[in-house]
């Protein structure tokens, strides 16, 4: 489900390093990504974690015949849905309705058959057998105890869990499927092993298309579930733009919120502050990467689509920074001795993205600063999404030193790592927030 275990691992991590104490032991829980590169990096960084176990995909969870059966239910709601829908429509048509009014009529069909098949998805989780009790893990190589069933993770004063949903059904880049697409079932599985897990506090983070009512149906009745809407890093004084919707769950029985929710919700604006950095704070890889890194590009032959990144670097494709430079606006951010960060993957005349802040991350952006008269490192790809890697960086942070190494990743890797990411800052945050907010409940009345 993306890394967002590796953010908490970082943000842990360096809430530490940084000198504050977390008022109880936080178990970073069920690590898992189907992306191999992140389980390196994980691995790579176990040491400074403690991380307990390496679990991989959420799949692994699912017993094969539990899966196979999950295949069923949605080929079969699948083609209710595409028969329903295309009928609908048809009858739309027929009365005359216009393309909005199909379009929002198809949205709501979509909605509630995701809905429904959310439902069985949940129910074939629940039958004997099909949610596993062990699962492959990449740290100790064999099948190790999942979260409810780990007697360390039992252990734990206070549980917190971070997760971000596989965003490809929710994006406007995807499919827009919702709990239709593949990732359904994905969801599906983390529910049920939030279910089993009960950690007492969870955060949760999603495109802003993410409809966060999905959960109350499942987990409503053991947690407290709070929207807390869309959170931008900007908002916190960082230049860099990564909206997004997170949810935070509070569980009932163990934890007591010492403000009303809507205070809580409001109390994220304590955090707010102006930006006062502009993206020149991210270029501070030391010249000599810069320079081995153009000298290592300006090498290297073209081969394939994904070639403008090289192009740029040697020179033979400068006209889309020429064109962005051209643009009135960069003439004033720059007269106003601003740095501005452009993504000329987007033509400046379609997207004219050029800021001083800099803008969301993708898996494949190619960023460019005219204050650098440079594309940015893949490495400041990382410290874009709050991942200090150089000295000046840190120690501007605070910091002793940096608390995460990703030698092991090949600069694609660590560009789309990097635009896959949460934003550290902003979960970081909100650990806090809710860290401050909540008081654990010590006799729930189970344990009476
Ligand atoms: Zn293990």
């Amino acid at each position: 489900m993306g890394c967002q275990e590796m953010a908490l691992l970082l943000v842990l991590t360096g809430l530490v390093s940084a000198g504050l104490h977390l008022p109880e032991p936080v178990y970073i829980s069920s690590v898992c990504d189907v992306q191999r590169h992140c389980r390196e990096v994980l691995l790579e960084n176990t040491a400074l974690s403690g991380l307990g176990h390496l679990y991989q995909d959420l799949k692994h969870r699912v017993s094969p015949a539990g899966l196979a059966k999950f295949e069923q239910v949605r080929a079969a709601m699948d083609r209710e849905w595409t028969s329903t829908s295309e009928w609908v429509l048809a009858q739309g048509a027929a009365a005359s309705s216009t393309a909005r009014e199909a379009k929002a009529i198809q949205k709501d069909i979509t909605a509630s058959f995701g809905h429904r098949l959310m439902q069985q998805y949940v129910a074939v989780l629940g039958e004997d057998g099909v949610f596993q009790d062990f699962a492959p893990c990449g740290k100790h190589f064999k099948r190790c105890p999942l979260p409810h069933r780990d007697q360390y993770y039992q252990g734990m004063r206070l549980k917190m869990h971070v997760a971000g949903t596989t965003c490809l059904d929710y994006s406007s880049m995807g499919l827009s499927r919702k709990e239709m697409g593949e990732s359904g079932a994905i969801l599906a599985i983390w529910i049920k092993q939030r279910l089993l897990s009960l950690e007492d506090a969870v955060i949760q983070e999603c495109t802003p298309r993410f409809d966060p009512t999905v959960f109350q149906e499942f987990l409503g009745e053991e947690y407290v579930i709070i929207d807390m809407g869309v959170l931008n890093p900007p908002q916190f004084g960082w230049p860099a733009s990564r909206p997004r919707r997170y949810v935070v769950f509070l569980r009932k029985k163990t934890l007591r919120l010492a403000t009303t929710v809507k205070q809580f919700v409001d109390g994220m604006s304590f955090f707010y502050e102006e930006v006062h950095h502009d993206s020149r704070i991210f270029l501070c890889a030391p010249d000599e990467e810069v320079e081995s890194m153009r000298a290592s590009l300006s090498a290297k032959k073209f081969c394939g689509p994904s070639t403008s990144f090289f192009r740029l670097l040697n020179g033979t494709q400068q006209v889309r920074v020429a064109n962005y430079r051209g643009l009135p606006k960069v003439q004033k951010m720059k007269a106003d001795g601003k740095a501005v960060a452009m993504n000329i993957d987007q033509a400046p005349d379609a997207m004219e993205y050029a800021s001083a802040i800099c803008p969301t991350l993708l898996t494949r952006s190619t960023l460019w600063s005219d204050w650098g008269l440079r594309p940015y490192l893949p490495k400041e790809h990382l410290v874009i999404m709050g991942v200090p890697q150089w000295k000046p960086f840190w120690e501007s942070l605070g910091l002793s030193g940096p608390f995460f190494k990703a030698s092991m990743l090949c600069d694609t890797k660590l560009k789309s790592l990097a635009g896959n990411g949460m934003s550290l800052i902003v979960v970081g945050l909100l650990q806090l927030h809710v860290l401050s907010s909540v008081s654990k409940i010590d006799n729930p009345s189970e344990d009476a």
